[in-house]
Protein backbone atom coordinates (compact mmCIF):
# COMPACT_ATOMS: atom_id res chain seq x y z
CA UNK A 1 0.00 0.00 0.00
CA UNK A 2 1.32 3.62 -1.10
CA UNK A 3 1.12 6.67 1.44
CA UNK A 4 1.73 10.20 0.49
CA UNK A 5 3.98 10.15 3.80
CA UNK A 6 7.26 8.68 4.54
CA UNK A 7 8.61 9.96 7.94
CA UNK A 8 11.93 7.52 7.91
CA UNK A 9 14.35 8.05 5.01
CA UNK A 10 18.46 8.09 4.62
CA UNK A 11 20.46 9.67 2.45
CA UNK A 12 24.52 10.10 1.67
CA UNK A 13 24.63 12.07 4.37
CA UNK A 14 24.52 9.06 6.33
CA UNK A 15 24.20 5.11 4.88
CA UNK A 16 21.58 6.27 2.30
CA UNK A 17 22.97 5.63 -1.29
CA UNK A 18 21.10 8.40 -2.85
CA UNK A 19 22.21 11.93 -2.57
CA UNK A 20 19.43 14.04 -1.10
CA UNK A 21 18.62 15.27 -4.41
CA UNK A 22 18.23 11.64 -5.79
CA UNK A 23 16.14 10.70 -2.76
CA UNK A 24 13.58 13.60 -3.34
CA UNK A 25 12.99 12.88 -6.45
CA UNK A 26 12.40 9.15 -6.11
CA UNK A 27 10.48 10.36 -3.34
CA UNK A 28 8.24 12.73 -5.70
CA UNK A 29 7.91 9.54 -7.89
CA UNK A 30 6.36 7.54 -5.54
CA UNK A 31 4.02 10.25 -5.17
CA UNK A 32 4.71 11.01 -1.80
CA UNK A 33 4.63 14.73 -0.26
CA UNK A 34 5.12 14.35 3.38
CA UNK A 35 8.97 13.92 3.40
CA UNK A 36 11.38 13.77 6.48
CA UNK A 37 15.02 13.39 5.80
CA UNK A 38 16.33 11.38 8.49
CA UNK A 39 19.61 10.31 8.30
CA UNK A 40 21.53 9.16 11.14
CA UNK A 41 23.57 11.72 13.33
CA UNK A 42 23.41 14.02 10.98
CA UNK A 43 20.76 17.07 9.20
CA UNK A 44 24.17 17.88 6.21
CA UNK A 45 21.44 16.52 3.95
CA UNK A 46 18.64 18.61 4.43
CA UNK A 47 19.86 22.04 2.78
CA UNK A 48 20.17 20.04 -0.70
CA UNK A 49 17.03 18.30 -0.26
CA UNK A 50 14.79 21.46 0.69
CA UNK A 51 16.17 22.66 -2.57
CA UNK A 52 15.57 19.46 -4.40
CA UNK A 53 11.64 19.59 -2.58
CA UNK A 54 11.21 23.19 -3.83
CA UNK A 55 10.82 21.82 -7.43
CA UNK A 56 7.46 20.28 -6.67
CA UNK A 57 4.55 21.60 -5.86
CA UNK A 58 2.91 21.14 -2.48
CA UNK A 59 6.27 18.71 -1.40
CA UNK A 60 6.74 19.30 2.21
CA UNK A 61 10.21 18.63 3.46
CA UNK A 62 10.47 17.77 7.14
CA UNK A 63 13.94 17.96 8.59
CA UNK A 64 15.20 15.06 11.06
CA UNK A 65 17.64 13.24 12.58
CA UNK A 66 17.80 9.31 13.87
CA UNK A 67 19.59 8.74 16.82
CA UNK A 68 21.22 6.14 18.13
CA UNK A 69 20.90 5.08 22.00
CA UNK A 70 21.23 2.12 23.70
CA UNK A 71 19.29 0.24 26.74
CA UNK A 72 20.47 -2.91 28.77
CA UNK A 73 20.74 -5.80 25.37
CA UNK A 74 19.34 -3.70 22.78
CA UNK A 75 19.20 -0.69 20.64
CA UNK A 76 16.67 1.67 20.45
CA UNK A 77 16.83 4.38 17.22
CA UNK A 78 15.08 7.45 18.04
CA UNK A 79 13.93 9.79 15.09
CA UNK A 80 13.70 13.65 15.57
CA UNK A 81 11.46 15.63 13.55
CA UNK A 82 11.62 19.29 13.03
CA UNK A 83 14.50 19.94 14.34
CA UNK A 84 16.03 22.87 13.10
CA UNK A 85 19.41 22.58 11.08
CA UNK A 86 20.66 26.08 11.94
CA UNK A 87 20.47 25.49 15.69
CA UNK A 88 24.61 25.10 16.90
CA UNK A 89 23.51 23.45 19.83
CA UNK A 90 21.81 20.70 17.57
CA UNK A 91 25.13 21.30 15.16
CA UNK A 92 28.01 20.89 17.97
CA UNK A 93 25.69 17.26 19.47
CA UNK A 94 25.53 15.65 16.36
CA UNK A 95 28.89 16.79 15.68
CA UNK A 96 30.45 14.76 18.61
CA UNK A 97 28.01 11.83 17.90
CA UNK A 98 29.31 11.51 14.51
CA UNK A 99 32.83 12.03 16.19
CA UNK A 100 31.97 8.79 18.52
CA UNK A 101 31.31 6.91 15.07
CA UNK A 102 34.83 7.52 13.71
CA UNK A 103 36.60 5.69 16.41
CA UNK A 104 33.65 2.94 17.06
CA UNK A 105 34.30 2.23 12.85
CA UNK A 106 38.11 2.25 13.45
CA UNK A 107 37.78 -0.30 16.33
CA UNK A 108 34.90 -2.75 14.15
CA UNK A 109 37.91 -2.65 11.25
CA UNK A 110 40.33 -3.82 13.49
CA UNK A 111 38.40 -6.33 15.39
CA UNK A 112 37.66 -8.10 12.25
CA UNK A 113 41.31 -7.71 10.73
CA UNK A 114 41.83 -9.80 14.22
CA UNK A 115 39.97 -12.55 12.58
CA UNK A 116 41.90 -12.51 9.38
CA UNK A 117 39.04 -10.03 7.47
CA UNK A 118 41.06 -7.93 5.66
CA UNK A 119 39.52 -4.46 5.00
CA UNK A 120 41.08 -1.22 4.89
CA UNK A 121 39.85 1.93 7.61
CA UNK A 122 41.03 3.81 4.63
CA UNK A 123 38.79 2.24 2.38
CA UNK A 124 35.45 2.14 4.94
CA UNK A 125 36.41 6.22 5.10
CA UNK A 126 36.35 6.40 1.12
CA UNK A 127 33.08 4.97 0.96
CA UNK A 128 31.60 6.85 3.59
CA UNK A 129 33.25 10.04 1.75
CA UNK A 130 31.59 13.33 3.78
CA UNK A 131 28.84 10.79 5.29
CA UNK A 132 27.99 10.49 8.98
CA UNK A 133 30.21 6.90 9.03
CA UNK A 134 27.97 3.89 9.93
CA UNK A 135 28.26 -0.31 10.09
CA UNK A 136 26.50 0.16 6.80
CA UNK A 137 30.04 1.14 5.38
CA UNK A 138 31.87 -0.99 6.55
CA UNK A 139 29.67 -3.84 5.31
CA UNK A 140 30.02 -2.81 1.42
CA UNK A 141 33.76 -2.90 2.13
CA UNK A 142 32.94 -6.34 3.34
CA UNK A 143 30.98 -7.00 -0.04
CA UNK A 144 33.62 -4.99 -2.34
CA UNK A 145 36.76 -7.48 -1.10
CA UNK A 146 33.88 -10.69 -1.52
CA UNK A 147 33.79 -11.68 2.26
CA UNK A 148 30.16 -11.20 1.64
CA UNK A 149 27.66 -11.05 -0.82
CA UNK A 150 25.48 -8.71 0.50
CA UNK A 151 25.09 -5.84 3.49
CA UNK A 152 22.87 -7.99 5.49
CA UNK A 153 24.86 -11.28 5.93
CA UNK A 154 27.72 -8.81 7.06
CA UNK A 155 25.34 -8.02 10.29
CA UNK A 156 24.38 -11.37 10.48
CA UNK A 157 27.88 -12.56 10.16
CA UNK A 158 30.42 -10.06 11.91
CA UNK A 159 29.02 -6.74 12.84
CA UNK A 160 25.35 -7.06 14.36
CA UNK A 161 24.77 -6.07 17.70
CA UNK A 162 25.82 -9.49 19.02
CA UNK A 163 28.17 -10.19 16.54
CA UNK A 164 31.77 -11.18 17.54
CA UNK A 165 33.11 -7.82 15.58
CA UNK A 166 30.81 -4.81 17.53
CA UNK A 167 31.74 -2.49 19.10
CA UNK A 168 29.92 -0.15 21.36
CA UNK A 169 30.16 3.52 21.30
CA UNK A 170 29.12 6.37 23.45
CA UNK A 171 25.60 6.83 22.99
CA UNK A 172 22.72 8.51 24.96
CA UNK A 173 20.22 6.60 26.71
CA UNK A 174 16.76 6.75 25.06
CA UNK A 175 14.87 8.90 27.67
CA UNK A 176 18.03 11.62 27.08
CA UNK A 177 16.98 11.39 23.24
CA UNK A 178 13.46 12.34 23.73
CA UNK A 179 14.77 14.99 26.46
CA UNK A 180 17.35 16.40 23.93
CA UNK A 181 14.80 16.49 20.79
CA UNK A 182 12.31 18.35 22.83
CA UNK A 183 14.10 20.56 23.83
CA UNK A 184 15.67 21.86 20.74
CA UNK A 185 11.73 21.97 19.50
CA UNK A 186 11.54 18.99 17.63
CA UNK A 187 9.18 16.07 18.08
CA UNK A 188 10.66 12.41 19.14
CA UNK A 189 9.17 9.17 17.50
CA UNK A 190 10.87 5.62 18.34
CA UNK A 191 12.25 4.13 15.50
CA UNK A 192 11.42 0.45 14.63
CA UNK A 193 9.97 -0.90 18.01
CA UNK A 194 8.61 -4.13 17.04
CA UNK A 195 11.37 -6.05 18.31
CA UNK A 196 12.19 -4.48 21.94
CA UNK A 197 12.34 -6.06 25.20
CA UNK A 198 9.74 -5.06 27.41
CA UNK A 199 8.45 -2.67 24.87
CA UNK A 200 5.09 -1.52 26.82
CA UNK A 201 7.91 -0.33 29.59
CA UNK A 202 9.81 1.07 27.75
CA UNK A 203 7.09 3.32 25.76
CA UNK A 204 5.74 4.35 29.03
CA UNK A 205 8.70 5.34 29.70
CA UNK A 206 9.70 7.54 26.62
CA UNK A 207 6.11 9.00 26.72
CA UNK A 208 6.79 10.22 30.08
CA UNK A 209 10.22 11.81 28.77
CA UNK A 210 8.31 13.73 26.05
CA UNK A 211 7.65 11.57 23.16
CA UNK A 212 4.74 12.06 21.07
CA UNK A 213 5.05 9.40 18.30
CA UNK A 214 6.16 5.85 17.44
CA UNK A 215 6.74 3.76 14.06
CA UNK A 216 3.75 1.58 13.70
CA UNK A 217 3.80 1.63 9.86
CA UNK A 218 7.73 0.48 8.99
CA UNK A 219 8.84 -1.06 5.64
CA UNK A 220 8.30 -4.55 5.62
CA UNK A 221 6.06 -5.08 9.11
CA UNK A 222 3.31 -7.32 8.52
CA UNK A 223 -0.14 -6.79 8.66
CA UNK A 224 -0.43 -8.66 12.44
CA UNK A 225 3.16 -6.09 13.54
CA UNK A 226 1.18 -2.96 12.22
CA UNK A 227 -2.01 -4.16 13.94
CA UNK A 228 0.08 -4.93 17.55
CA UNK A 229 1.70 -1.52 17.27
CA UNK A 230 -1.05 0.32 16.43
CA UNK A 231 -2.58 -1.00 19.91
CA UNK A 232 0.39 -0.01 21.32
CA UNK A 233 -0.02 3.46 20.36
CA UNK A 234 -3.19 3.63 21.31
CA UNK A 235 -2.46 2.67 24.77
CA UNK A 236 0.26 5.03 25.04
CA UNK A 237 -1.41 7.72 23.38
CA UNK A 238 1.35 8.06 20.96
CA UNK A 239 0.82 8.88 17.42
CA UNK A 240 0.94 5.98 14.93
CA UNK A 241 3.90 7.06 12.52
CA UNK A 242 6.31 5.30 10.06
CA UNK A 243 8.51 5.11 7.32
CA UNK A 244 10.36 3.01 4.49
CA UNK A 245 13.57 3.70 6.39
CA UNK A 246 14.76 3.60 2.54
CA UNK A 247 18.70 3.39 2.55
CA UNK A 248 18.64 1.74 -1.03
CA UNK A 249 21.69 -0.45 -0.01
CA UNK A 250 19.75 -3.61 1.16
CA UNK A 251 19.21 -4.79 -3.08
CA UNK A 252 15.83 -5.51 -4.96
CA UNK A 253 13.60 -6.73 -1.88
CA UNK A 254 14.30 -3.09 -0.05
CA UNK A 255 10.90 -1.45 0.41
CA UNK A 256 10.59 1.69 -1.69
CA UNK A 257 9.56 5.55 -0.16
CA UNK A 258 6.22 5.56 0.36
CA UNK A 259 5.38 1.46 -0.14
CA UNK A 260 4.10 1.65 3.53
CA UNK A 261 -0.05 1.64 5.15
CA UNK A 262 0.62 4.96 7.00
CA UNK A 263 -3.13 6.28 6.83
CA UNK A 264 -4.16 10.39 5.91
CA UNK A 265 -5.23 10.64 9.62
CA UNK A 266 -1.37 9.80 10.89
CA UNK A 267 -0.24 12.94 8.53
CA UNK A 268 -2.91 15.17 9.29
CA UNK A 269 -2.21 14.54 13.32
CA UNK A 270 1.15 14.84 12.59
CA UNK A 271 0.80 18.37 11.31
CA UNK A 272 -1.88 19.23 13.20
CA UNK A 273 1.22 18.53 16.48
CA UNK A 274 3.83 20.22 14.42
CA UNK A 275 1.78 23.63 13.95
CA UNK A 276 2.26 23.71 17.75
CA UNK A 277 5.84 22.58 18.14
CA UNK A 278 8.49 25.18 18.90
CA UNK A 279 10.06 24.98 15.43
CA UNK A 280 6.88 24.96 13.81
CA UNK A 281 7.74 27.28 11.30
CA UNK A 282 10.00 24.81 10.21
CA UNK A 283 7.27 23.54 7.82
CA UNK A 284 6.19 26.61 6.93
P1 LIG B 1 25.19 2.17 12.82
O1 LIG B 1 24.57 3.52 12.59
O2 LIG B 1 26.61 2.13 12.45
O3 LIG B 1 24.90 1.60 14.18
O4 LIG B 1 24.44 1.21 11.79
C1 LIG B 1 23.05 1.13 11.82
C2 LIG B 1 22.52 0.88 10.42
O5 LIG B 1 22.98 -0.38 9.98
C3 LIG B 1 21.00 0.80 10.34
O6 LIG B 1 20.43 2.04 10.07
C4 LIG B 1 20.80 -0.10 9.16
O7 LIG B 1 20.96 0.65 7.98
C5 LIG B 1 21.95 -1.04 9.25
N1 LIG B 1 21.65 -2.29 9.98
C6 LIG B 1 21.57 -2.47 11.32
N2 LIG B 1 21.33 -3.76 11.62
C7 LIG B 1 21.27 -4.42 10.44
C8 LIG B 1 21.04 -5.78 10.07
N3 LIG B 1 20.84 -6.73 10.99
N4 LIG B 1 21.05 -6.08 8.76
C9 LIG B 1 21.25 -5.13 7.83
N5 LIG B 1 21.45 -3.84 8.11
C10 LIG B 1 21.46 -3.48 9.39
ZN1 LIG C 1 21.06 3.26 8.43
FE1 LIG D 1 17.19 2.63 12.63
FE1 LIG E 1 16.93 4.41 9.70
Amino acid sequence: MRSKGDFHTHTTASDGILTPTALVDLVASQGVVYHAVTDHDSTEGIAEARKAAAKYDGYTLIPGVEMGTDIEGAEVHMLGLFLNPDDPELQEALKTLREGRLGRGFGIVEKLRGMGIMIEWERVQAIAGEASVGRPHIAAALVEKGYVSKVAEAFDRWIGRNGPAYVERDKMTPAESVQFITKRGGLACIAHPADLPNMDTILGELTAAGMTAMEVFYKDYPPATVEMLRLAAERHGLLPLGGSDYHGIFGNEECLPGDIPLPDSSIERLLEMASKLPNRELIA
